[in-house]
């Protein structure tokens, strides 16, 4: 079978490719992401995999399962960025990789409160520059803490169970609670309200549907403790970041870490510099110095890269028998 996988990394042909070719298949990596602009690159395939920045509409279904499009295989967990009643409409599969590693998410997001908590990135800067003072970096102990984690899956109980090796108070938000998997790592369910507006760190690990876009936005905001510090390893559309900037400004919120952001799908982190284009609701973000952002690297482990290229090898797989 003819694959066309989309992406300019160099860990997928080491991990992806293998995995795929090893079941006898054609793969092309098409050095691009996949949108309206760049469909016809993937005319004649019969399968495409693809990743979080790429955008596979309605229109993209109809016309690429016109062109012998079967299989869509995402090598990563989340699916908004495909439209899958269209898929379904026009007999395309497609299939994901709910849980490549949720440990390497989890400890990310911990990464991120350390780092802010401790001020990390402004001591890491100071010392580069021969600067050893300590002004402005004191930070909290963690077991002083109360910790509020909305959404318990796989990722959001696992970062609770960190917190709580801290000794940190855990609370967790949940419409489907793990009652069982959050007693056993010894959190408690409470109303979102209550969480929102009762914890000094808030770690954001649901998925983006539209019921949860903007989940944070001024309202919730203006509910929180001042000083809140926001962690969001999830998807950026659960944010406004409009609103965000305006907390940030006002000192609502203290400290914010982001993996994820909103416009994500439309701004480009290759590499190289020549190829970054960053909104200008970004770019004012990337002005507070209490702001810590990262390119959606929570997923990148070796683990979870075997992981991912293998599921995806065998969701290919399971799709030819059947
Ligand atoms: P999961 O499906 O195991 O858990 C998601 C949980 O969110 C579920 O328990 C669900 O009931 C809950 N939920 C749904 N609606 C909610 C709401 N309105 N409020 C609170 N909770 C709600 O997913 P997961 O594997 O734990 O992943 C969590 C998030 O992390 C996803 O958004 C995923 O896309 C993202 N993710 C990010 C990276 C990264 O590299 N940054 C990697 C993997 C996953």
């Amino acid at each position: 079978m003819k694959i066309a996988v989309f992406s300019t990394k160099k860990y997928d042909t080491l991990y992806l490719q293998p995995a795929l070719e090893a079941n006898g298949h054609q793969v092309h990596f098409l050095q691009t992401r996949l949108d309206d602009e760049t469909l016809a690159l993937a005319d004649g395939y019969t399968a495409i995999c693809i990743f979080v920045n790429d955008s596979l509409t309605a229109r993209g279904i109809e016309y690429l399962s016109k062109k012998g499009l079967k299989y869509v295989l995402l090598r990563c967990a989340g699916f908004n960025n495909v439209d899958l009643d269209a898929a379904e409409k026009f007999g395309v599969k497609v299939a994901r990789v709910p849980a490549y590693s949720p440990y390497a998410v989890a400890e990310f997001a911990i990464g991120l409160m350390l780092m802010l908590n401790r001020n990390l990135h402004k001591a890491y800067n100071r010392v580069r520059a021969g600067n050893f003072s300590l002004e402005g970096l004191t930070g909290f102990d963690m077991r002083d803490r109360r910790i509020g984690i909305i959404g318990t899956g796989k990722i959001g109980l696992l970062t609770g169970k960190i917190c709580r090796g801290f000794g940190s108070e855990v609370v967790c938000y949940d419409p489907y609670p793990n009652s069982e998997g959050a007693k056993e790592y010894g959190m408690n369910y409470v109303d979102l309200d209550s969480l929102i507006a009762t914890c000094d760190i808030i770690s954001l690990h649901c998925p983006l549907l539209p019921s949860t876009h903007h989940m944070i936005n001024s309202e919730t905001l203006s509910k929180m403790k001042d000083g809140v510090m926001l962690i969001n390893t999830s998807r950026g559309g659960l944010i406004d970041t409009v609103a965000l900037i305006k907390a940030l400004k006002s000192g609502k919120v203290g400290q914010v870490g982001m993996d994820v952001y909103e416009n994500e799908d439309n701004m480009y982190f290759e590499d190289s510099s020549d190829s970054i284009m960053l909104d200008d609701v970004f770019s004012r973000l990337l002005t507070f110095h209490n702001v810590c952002i990262t390119g959606h690297q929570a997923f990148l482990t070796r683990e979870a890269l075997e992981n991912i290229a293998e599921e995806t090898a065998s969701n290919l797989e399971a799709f030819i028998n059947g």
